[in-house]
């Protein structure tokens, strides 16, 4: 049995409508954990276990925590999260609710990062949050449901961030004999780092990220990441944080499910770029989730 749960696979109206085509949802705003990362950290927890690790560490505060904490308790496996000083009450809450030691260390992610590598021994496996063929390998179960169902499209939307969702995207697409089905590649301004090197014709990194798409804010995505996005059909699109929060709003409205702006920002190109959509017939958005936003900070960042 996986970690992660097959998801729902639906149509929406109300996107469909905004678009004036065809939109289908993959669900992952419904994985226990909250986000698509459950697939692919769950695949690479239990690739560990059965090489005999007995505690995983992690130094995502995000989502990528978050699976790594779920994993750890469904396989009675010890997580230890390393965390830097900005994280929030409620992130750090959500991994402790799941029985992972969280770990306060530094000013900024780097140094909890590090802190996170110095205390790897033998027993304990590193968890990265985007960059590991065990993820995408994982992620790109999403996309085997999808064409198990019987669904047939001719683009992929979804939000990227260090890039692993777009890896595994690639690598399901590919599985399933989809590899010319372009992959519409979103992140924010502030994020934009695979829009970067696209530009750049090579891997760069972002002298900072800034914005509410905190879960997209890879300085660079993975040179994996950038290579497919090299050799396989994918377009780039840069939405603004006014964008992503709002289409958050509207897909709460729309479909009753909270979402974090790093799927807002999916989700933005429906609701405020149809025109890149015009061309396709039938779309299916990954609707990656993310656990750490409230209602409440929605409603504030909706005042931009
Ligand atoms: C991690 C995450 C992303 C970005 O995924 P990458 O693999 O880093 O590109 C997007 N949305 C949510 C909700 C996430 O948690």
């Amino acid at each position: 049995m996986p970690l992660h749960i097959e998801t729902p696979l639906i149509q929406s109206l109300p996107l469909g409508l905004a678009v004036g085509q065809d939109v289908w949802l993959k669900m992952e705003a419904l994985q226990p954990p909250g986000s698509f990362k459950i697939r692919g950290v769950g695949a690479a927890c239990e690739h560990h276990a059965r090489a005999g690790k007995r505690r995983f560490v992690s130094s995502s505060g995000g989502n990528a925590g978050m699976a790594v904490a779920y994993a750890g308790r469904q396989l009675s496996i010890p997580v230890s999260v390393y965390v830097p000083e900005t994280t929030t009450e409620r992130a750090k809450a959500l991994i402790r609710q799941e029985g992972a030691d969280v770990i306060v260390h530094g000013a900024a992610w780097d140094e909890a990062n590090a802190k996170a590598l110095a205390s790897l021994d033998e027993d304990s496996a590193f968890i990265h949050p985007f960059d590991d063929p065990l993820l995408w390998t994982g992620h790109a179960t999403m996309i085997d449901e999808a064409v198990k169902a019987g669904l047939t499209f001719d683009a992929v939307v979804l939000s990227v961030g260090g890039g692993g969702l777009f890896a595994g995207v690639a690598e399901g697409l590919q599985r399933n004999g989809l590899g010319d089905v372009p992959i519409l590649a979103v992140e924010t301004e502030g994020t934009a780092s695979l829009a970067a090197s696209i530009e750049a014709r090579q891997l760069v990194a972002l002298q900072a990220v800034n914005g509410i798409a905190t879960s997209l804010g890879a300085r660079q995505v993975s040179q994996h990441a950038f290579e497919l996005s090299q050799t396989r059909p994918v377009e780039s699109v840069v939405v603004s944080d006014a964008e992503a929060a709002q289409a958050c709003i509207r897909f709460l409205d729309d479909h009753r499910v909270l979402v974090e702006p790093a799927c807002g920002a999916a989700l933005a190109v429906a609701y405020a770029h149809a025109n890149r959509l015009a061309r396709f017939k039938r779309i299916l958005m990954i609707v990656c989730g993310g656990a750490t936003t409230t209602v409440e900070r929605l409603q504030a960042w909706q005042e931009f």
